[in-house]
């Protein structure tokens, strides 16, 4: 039978959709219907398994999945052994020490015989002792942000994002400890077939991943400005140049950091650069 990569990827939450996206932007195809453990995609042989995002880490290690997507901090707080393959940037949030309106927070120190809530005990807990901190860890699932008020913990270690939940719970966030996006982790044992599979799977992400962050632009230029835009525009090995029928003219195209973009597209016009156009990138290579 020929092999066939299984993917563990999250069922319903804040991971779904993009997890979806990104395999997607890779020509690969999956019915995601909620109500199915298990789908079989279409464009290349991976086999997805819906499933709580707490559970990836696990399942991957026993073999269930070969791969999954996952929160680096579901990742981290398993404390499973799996290899980290690529960090792919979306869902990304802070986990962050929160305190009530009130509490003289000061640093971690201010933490010393409190008692914390949070659902990530591995990780805060691994902080604090290396901290030389010692507090009592209240180990939730849910709801971290109430637990102040309801009277079990003094501060709390808690995801965050926007910060507007820590805010409608009278909590203050007073320090960053640990930063999370979506990661993809793997086995380490997988028979060299899957191997093979992966490192396709892995080289269509990376295409896809570094075209989101450029910008192609193509524009018009004075010859003897070439040089200066060249240094202007950086990167890539040099920017493909065409002359123009007007003479003294050629036309210049180059891929861009999405976020210099502006900065070039100014310096650009100083230069006397006309008629810029300005494309997104599907895919790209190095
Ligand atoms: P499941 O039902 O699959 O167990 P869940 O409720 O545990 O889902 P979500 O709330 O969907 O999980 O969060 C999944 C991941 O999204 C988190 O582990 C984290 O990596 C990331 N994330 C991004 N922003 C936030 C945030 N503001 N709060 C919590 N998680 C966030
Ligand atoms: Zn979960």
């Amino acid at each position: 039978m020929d092999d066939v990569l299984s993917i563990a990827v999250q069922k319903s939450g804040r991971l779904s959709e993009k997890s979806l996206d990104i395999i997607r932007s890779c020509g690969i195809d999956v019915n995601a219907d909620s109500r199915v453990l298990k789908a079989m995609a279409s464009g290349f042989p991976l086999e997805f398994l819906f499933v709580r995002d707490d559970d990836i880490p696990g399942y991957v290690a026993d073999g269930v999945a070969d791969i999954g997507i996952v929160g680096r901090n579901e990742y981290d707080e398993s404390g499973v052994p799996l290899s980290v393959v690529r960090d792919l940037g979306f869902a990304s949030c802070r986990l962050s020490i929160a305190v009530p309106h009130g509490f003289a927070y000061t640093g971690l120190e201010s933490l010393e015989g409190k008692r914390i809530a949070t659902s990530y005990p591995r990780i805060v807990g691994g902080l604090l002792k290396e901290k030389g901190i010692s507090a009592e860890l209240v180990v939730v699932s849910g709801s971290v942000e109430v637990t102040v008020d309801i009277g079990v913990a003094d501060a709390i270690a808690d995801l965050v994002s926007t910060g507007t939940t820590l805010k409608m719970n009278g909590l203050d966030e007073v320090e960053c400890i640990y930063r999370s996006s979506a990661v993809m982790i793997a086995r380490d044992d997988m028979d060299e077939g899957k191997k093979e599979l992966l490192r396709r799977l892995l080289e269509r992400i990376d295409a896809v991943m570094m075209a989101r962050h450029k910008k192609y632009i193509l524009f018009n230029l004075p010859e003897e400005k070439l040089p200066e835009a060249a240094r202007v525009i950086g990167g890539m090995k040099s920017p493909t140049v065409t002359p123009l029928m007007d003479k003294g003219w050629v036309s210049v195209q180059s891929a861009v950091d999405e976020g210099r973009f502006w900065a070039v597209f100014e310096e650009l016009r100083r230069l006397g650069a006309e008629g810029i156009l300005v494309m997104n990138i599907e895919k790209m290579t190095e």
